[in-house]
């Protein structure tokens, strides 16, 4: 039978990986989080140390964001973290730190929707719920010999049928997580191990020979390569710091206020718009800290860390910003690029 392969499969070959350990229902959530758009090998550390700090929901809705943000800093899409810390703050306060059972509620938390209330629900409350990921997306695409992208509309309903089948004849949580691992570790992108796979004898697109076809992919973006300019400002060994929007990006995070090159302009001129239209102050460039380089979404920035100094004094900032001195600069949550200079800063100012 099916799922008595695929189960079999799965407890011979699934990883060892932490929230596989008895963990709570808030500790499966907080990895299905922590897993979206990220892979498994850079969740784990961040997994621990999360889990660490903040063990249950009321722990971490008592925290304030600004400690959240640090234990997410480096994972990127931030808006998790803060969605994470918002919804906490609803399972302590209205369901007494527990989750909901129910999937209904669980969509109503920020940040909650069908793909992680269906791997809650399925994976920590063994409902019988499909959660399709990448992995089982691609599982179910080939298994059916699904021509349609698995976000079109025609592509989504066959990969829940399929995934929905897959679920049947065995516990749900578990045939959940192996459909995922099935395809995270045979069912592969590019080269499937299709003589080693559990389901082969019930997979059409090896029978046809189409696996290398499916998923259909969608058009991906290109990459987009950035010059950007950060204002460092440095004095009495403290750096002036500018707190990012909650509505922006990197919300909630700290960082030196960049900007990208406008054609023609240089680094020196970027770094000083950037510190007017981040604090609304005027600074004087110096001279270059650093290059560093960073990506985001579908972005490769190659940033100029410029040194700066005030030209009006250490006076008031006009917008948001603070002095953190330099030995305090672990201590706050900062974008990757600013991560990246304050190491460099710390070092050269021991
Ligand atoms: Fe994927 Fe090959 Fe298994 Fe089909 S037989 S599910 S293509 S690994």
């Amino acid at each position: 039978m099916r799922a008595e392969r695929l189960l079999h499969w799965y407890r011979e070959n699934k990883r060892d990986l932490p929230w596989r350990r008895g963990a709570t229902p808030y500790g499966i959530w907080v990895s299905e989080v922590m897993l979206q758009q990220t892979q498994v090998d850079r969740v784990v550390p961040y997994y621990g140390r999360w889990m660490g700090r903040f063990p249950d929901a009321c722990s971490l809705a008592s925290a304030p964001v600004e400690e959240v943000l640090l234990y997410w800093e480096g994972l990127g899409y931030y808006a998790r973290a803060r969605n994470l810390h918002a919804a906490a703050a609803v399972v302590c306060g209205k369901f007494g730190g527990e989750l909901p059972r129910d999937r209904v509620e669980l969509q109503k938390l920020p940040g909650t929707g069908p793909y992680t209330s269906a791997a809650v629900m399925s994976i920590a409350f063994g409902e019988a719920i499909p959660a399709v990921d990448a992995n089982a997306a691609r599982v179910c695409s080939r298994l059916d010999d699904i021509h349609e992208p698995p976000k079109s509309p025609g592509g989504r309903r066959r990969i829940l049928q399929a995934a929905t089948g897959l679920l049947a004849g065995g516990p749900p949580g578990e045939l959940t997580q192996a459909v995922m691992e099935l395809g995270a570790l045979v069912c592969r992108p590019w080269s499937p191990e299709c003589r080693n796979c559990p389901l082969a004898g019930d997979c059409e697109a090896f029978r046809k020979g189409s696996q290398s076809q499916l998923p259909v992919r969608e058009k991906e973006k290109g990459i987009v390569h950035v010059s950007s300019a950060a204002a460092v400002v440095v004095a009495y060994r403290r750096a002036l710091l500018y707190m990012r929007p909650p509505e922006s990006l990197w919300g909630g995070l700290q960082g030196f206020p960049a900007e990208e090159l406008r054609e023609g302009e240089r680094v020196e001129e970027a770094a000083a718009r950037a510190a007017r239209e981040s604090f609304g102050l005027a600074v004087i460039p110096c001279a270059e800290l650093c290059v560093v380089h960073h990506s985001y979404t579908n972005r490769k920035v190659v940033l100029h860390g410029i040194q700066c100094r005030l030209a009006g004094g250490t006076g008031p900032c006009a917008k948001s910003c603070h002095w953190v001195p330099l030995q305090s600069l672990d201590r706050h949550p900062l974008d990757a690029g600013s991560r990246k200079i304050a190491e460099i800063l710390q070092k050269v100012s021991c």
